[in-house]
Order: structure tokens, then C-alpha cells, then sequence
């Protein structure tokens, strides 16, 4: 049985990027990944213009100005935000009323906040010095004309939204997101809204569609298929149109549990069943070429859980993100954590910051049914295959989850 590691290596060495792009407008590439490296085609900004509202000055003529000796200068013009002085170069004694935005006139190499100033008439008086290239943003001071700005395989947020805004750009290319086909197994399962009570409610299917958006998948959900060899065959088939196929139940020791054989018989190549990992164990993963299938166990902690460690690196690498890899962070466990099984544990946990440590402790009974425990962690604790007491105090890795993930 393989461990944590070598599964997540071998799924990951399994996994092909997707290269196929598409354009998406501005308003829609949020979350997207970005397909080409971003070059920069000219300066941001492309001119120097004010930080502030004030006087486009010569520097030296005001190095000797303070609240006792203010140096006064001629109010020649004014440049607001969107406009352009018009005159020729700025000569000594004089300055120009400028607006934050607007282009530093020639001749002036600073300006001087309205703040710092008094105005009566065409003259104004200023009461500080200010040093070579004060409150302007210089050409290229953002972006340099050439440079890679932003590269590909990045996940799109709200910066680099604005960067790419800022370079003029209304149309960005992306992956493809990669179809992953979600289907839930087993006789027992009803469907949330529809179902008898006695029965038990297929949470896996909605639990899953999330997380794959979530990661840059597009879901595609097929149903419940019945815990018979023929109907998870037919289903499977179908299946066969999407990038990803993921199920949960069925992958067991139980007499219905017929994922495993049905994998076999469309032809899948497997290629691990079973990790040394808890909640998770039962875990199946193959591939047809590209393809890839992942029959994860029915145990909504456990879908949870393996999904987590072993999909959701899969869909982001498929997706063409740079960065596949859940950061780990160490906390101080504030309660005696045992385990008895060699098996790598993720327990879930609630993480704190108190005066600037990290401390975590266990949502308590970890049955993997219980998903309320799911969605009271805010972290996953892991503890290592080989260790099986972890005193109070000792410090424990951890994942971020949930509403507090990064
Ligand atoms: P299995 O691995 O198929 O034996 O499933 C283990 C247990 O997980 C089942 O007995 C159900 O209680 C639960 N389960 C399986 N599939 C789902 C699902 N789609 N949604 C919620 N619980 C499920
Ligand atoms: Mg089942």
C-alpha cells in the first residue's frame, strides 16, 4: 500500500496539463488560470504624473522654503487630471496648479501639496522644500515596458485583474477548465429535497460539484447509480467524455462495492487502490491516456478529505496552475492527540491566533460520517504515518480549510 506521498506523486506524474486556451472578457476571467505570460507593451504609467494635489515646482527653487522664510513663486497655469500643460518649459520663479493624475509639465521635477502652500492671487507662498522627484510617479514606476508582468499558469484574482486592466487589456487567454464528471454510488442513496428520511442522503455529489468549481474545474454532475455491476458499467461509459471522472462509494470490501472491477473492465490502467491514509483509505485512481479516475470512498469525511490531498491537486496541475501544493503551517496542539493505526492521520482541527502563535485543537469524535465536524474545522491536522502520541504543547502541522483556506 502506498504511502501520502507516493500517491499524490504518482497521481500528480499521471496528470497532463490541458493545453487548450480560450478568451475570456475582463469581467469574467476572476479565479481563471492564465494561459500566455503577460508582457508588458509600454510604461505604467506611461507618463510621469502628480501622487497629490499641489504645485509642480523646480525643486531648486524652493530648498531653502520653511514655515518662517515661504518662497514665493507665479501661478502660470493649472493641469488637471486628463488634461496637459500647454505652455513650454517651466522656468525658475514660477509654478503650475496641478491635480493628482495629471502629466508633470516640462521643467518641473516636484510637487508640493496644496497643504504646504497658500495661494492669494496668481502668487503662491510655500512653507517646505521638497527633494528631486517628490509626490510624482515616475514613468514606468509600476510597470516597466518589456517586463513580464504576470506569468502563465497564475491564478487570475482582483490584483492581477487590475494589472491586467492596466495594460489595456480587455481579453485574456486561459485554460480550458478541465470536465470532471461527478457521480455518487449506492442503493442506500436518495437525493437532497426528494428523499425519505430513513434513507441516506446523497451529500458526496454537491459536496464534490463545489470543491471542483472551487479549483478551476467545470462539474458535470451524472447522479446516483445503483450498486449493480451493469448500471456502474453503462455509467461509467458515459463517463468517458469528460477530463476527470470522480465517484465515491463503492470501492470497499463489500459485496456490492463494484468500482474497482468495473475501472478494470472499461479498460482504466490502475494505478494505486488503497493509501496508508486516514480518513481515505479505500482511494482508486487510474487513467485511460489523459483521462483520469478517481473512485474516492462513500464516507462524506472521507470524500472530503481525499479530495482535498489527492483531486484537488490533479484538477489545478490539469488546469495549468503554477501552484498545486497546499501550503502546511505549524500550530501548537493544545490537547494530547493518539493514534493507533500507521497510517498518515488528517484530523480535522479548529486553529486560533492568540498573541500571535498558532494553536489548534481536535473538533473531537472523528468519525468520518460526521460532517458537521467538517464544517466546524477551519483546518486539517496531519499527523505522520509513523507517529502515534503527540503531547500537549508539541507543535503539529497543519492545513487550512474551508472558510478560513488559502
Ligand atoms: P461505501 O464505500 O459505498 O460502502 O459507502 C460508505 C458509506 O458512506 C455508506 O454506507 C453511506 O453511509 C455513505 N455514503 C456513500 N455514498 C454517499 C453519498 N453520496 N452521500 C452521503 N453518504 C454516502
Ligand atoms: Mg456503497
Amino acid at each position: 500500500m502506498l504511502s501520502v506521498e507516493k500517491a499524490l506523486e504518482l497521481i500528480i506524474s499521471n496528470t497532463a496539463i490541458r493545453e487548450q486556451s480560450e478568451k475570456t472578457d475582463i469581467f469574467n476571467c476572476w479565479g481563471r488560470t492564465l494561459f500566455n505570460n503577460v508582457q508588458a507593451k509600454f510604461n505604467v504609467p506611461s507618463k510621469d504624473n502628480s501622487s497629490m494635489d499641489g504645485y509642480a515646482v523646480l525643486t531648486d527653487d524652493i530648498k531653502k522654503a520653511d514655515a518662517e522664510n515661504p518662497v514665493s513663486l507665479k501661478i502660470i497655469d493649472e493641469v488637471r487630471a486628463g488634461a496637459e500643460f500647454k505652455g513650454k518649459k517651466l522656468q525658475s520663479g514660477n509654478a503650475i496648479r496641478i491635480m493628482t493624475g495629471a502629466p508633470i509639465p516640462e521643467g518641473a521635477d516636484s510637487v508640493i501639496p496644496f497643504e504646504e502652500t497658500e495661494e492669494s492671487g496668481d502668487i503662491v507662498k510655500i512653507f517646505k522644500s521638497t527633494f528631486k522627484s517628490e509626490n510624482i510617479r515616475l514613468t514606468g514606476e509600476d510597470i516597466k515596458k518589456g517586463n513580464t508582468v504576470l506569468s502563465r499558469g497564475i491564478r487570475i484574482d482582483s490584483a492581477e485583474i487590475g494589472l491586467l486592466s492596466s495594460l489595456n487589456m480587455n481579453e485574456i487567454s486561459v485554460f480550458v477548465k478541465p470536465r470532471v464528471g461527478i457521480i455518487s454510488t449506492g442503493d442506500e442513496l436518495a437525493e437532497p429535497g426528494f428523499a425519505d428520511i430513513d434513507k441516506i442522503i446523497n451529500t458526496n455529489a454537491y459536496v464534490l460539484y463545489s470543491e471542483v468549481k472551487k479549483y478551476g474545474g467545470e462539474p458535470v454532475y451524472e447522479g446516483i447509480v445503483k450498486d449493480n455491476y451493469n448500471d456502474v458499467k453503462k455509467m461509467f461509459l458515459k463517463l468517458m467524455s469528460n477530463d476527470i471522472i470522480i465517484s465515491s462509494g463503492g470501492v470497499s470490501m463489500g459485496r456490492y462495492d463494484f468500482i474497482p472491477d468495473v475501472l478494470k473492465d472499461i479498460g482504466v490502467d490502475i494505478k494505486l487502490h488503497k493509501v496508508l491514509v486516514k480518513p481515505g483509505k479505500p482511494i482508486i485512481f487510474g487513467t485511460i491516456g489523459k483521462k483520469l479516475f478517481f473512485g474516492l470512498p462513500g464516507n462524506p469525511v472521507s470524500v472530503m478529505v481525499s479530495f482535498m490531498e489527492f483531486v484537488r491537486p490533479a484538477i489545478l496541475k490539469m488546469s495549468g496552475n503554477n501552484k498545486i501544493t497546499k501550503p502546511i503551517l505549524k500550530a501548537k496542539t493544545k490537547e494530547e492527540i493518539r493514534k493507533k493505526e500507521k497510517r498518515k492521520h488528517f484530523i480535522r482541527g479548529i486553529f486560533s491566533i492568540e498573541n500571535g502563535d498558532l494553536f489548534v485543537i481536535t473538533t473531537g469524535p472523528q468519525g468520518s460520517g460526521i460532517l458537521t465536524s467538517m464544517s466546524s474545522a477551519n483546518c486539517l491536522i496531519i499527523i505522520p504515518m509513523e507517529t502515534d502520541l503527540v503531547n500537549k504543547g508539541e507543535l503539529v502541522e497543519i492545513q487550512l480549510t474551508g472558510h478560513s483556506e488559502i
